[in-house]
């Protein structure tokens, strides 16, 4: 069930810094992501294809969805007739795949590139330094389907709010950089994807632009 109190907490919490709540709402009934729906949000992550896809089909079709989760370079096809951003494209092959099957749907897919910034092993994405190197060979000039439209981070789970906020430092001193060297000329590159439930009032303190909250919302 939503937990409309907190929905509009959240928002209240946003707006003065301008950022979009992506509403994760994987694990939740269709029935929740209704109340949501009539609640006004439009925007909604999942991190699962295979849940994504009956969601897709039973949802009003006005939703954005944003796939957030680990994907496969071999699921792409099934999410690129619709799925509108993808925040976790932690490879140059990945990215190249969702360009491939964009194209086949005469689509562009808004896509942010995922940094891994925690200490954990488990979290995906490019290093800094990988990302750099990678960035250095112009590799986005043959891919017109995408629209890189700038870098996603987690940051460790921890208690420790002095670490937390370090790593989103980090990784906004990342996005600078990127922004500086690279998309200087490209003013779609401009949001940060970072912050979730317990460290999401953290990450707008250090330059968040998009959150991805979910279970605090229900
Ligand atoms: C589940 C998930 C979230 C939301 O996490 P909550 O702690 O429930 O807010 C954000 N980002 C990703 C990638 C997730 O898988």
């Amino acid at each position: 069930m939503l937990n409309h109190q907190n929905l509009h907490l959240i928002q209240q919490q946003l707006a003065p810094y301008n950022a979009q709540l992506v509403a994760v709402t994987k694990k939740q009934s269709i029935e929740t992501i209704l109340q949501l729906y009539d609640a006004g949000v439009r925007v909604m992550g999942e991190n699962k294809v295979q849940e994504l896809l009956p969601k897709y089909e039973q949802l009003p079709k006005d939703i954005d969805w944003h796939l957030i989760g680990h994907l496969q370079t071999n699921k792409v096809k099934q999410i690129a007739s619709f799925v509108k951003c993808i925040h976790s494209v932690d490879s140059p092959k990945l990215l190249t795949e969702i360009d491939k099957q964009a194209k086949q749907h005469n689509r562009i897919i808004k896509c942010l590139l995922q940094v891994h910034i925690a200490t954990e092993e488990t979290k995906f994405g490019f290093t800094p330094d990988e990302l750099l190197l990678w960035l250095e060979q112009n590799p986005l000039s043959n891919l017109h389907h995408v629209s890189v439209i700038g870098l996603m981070g987690m940051a460790t789970f921890t208690n420790n709010k002095t670490q937390i906020h370090h790593e989103f430092k980090q990784l906004k001193q990342l996005f600078d950089e990127c922004k500086k060297r690279y998309f200087a000329l490209q003013d779609s590159f401009c949001e940060l994807s970072m912050g979730m439930s317990d460290d999401y009032p953290i990450a707008l303190n250090e330059g968040s632009t998009m959150v991805r909250i979910g279970s605090l919302l229900y």
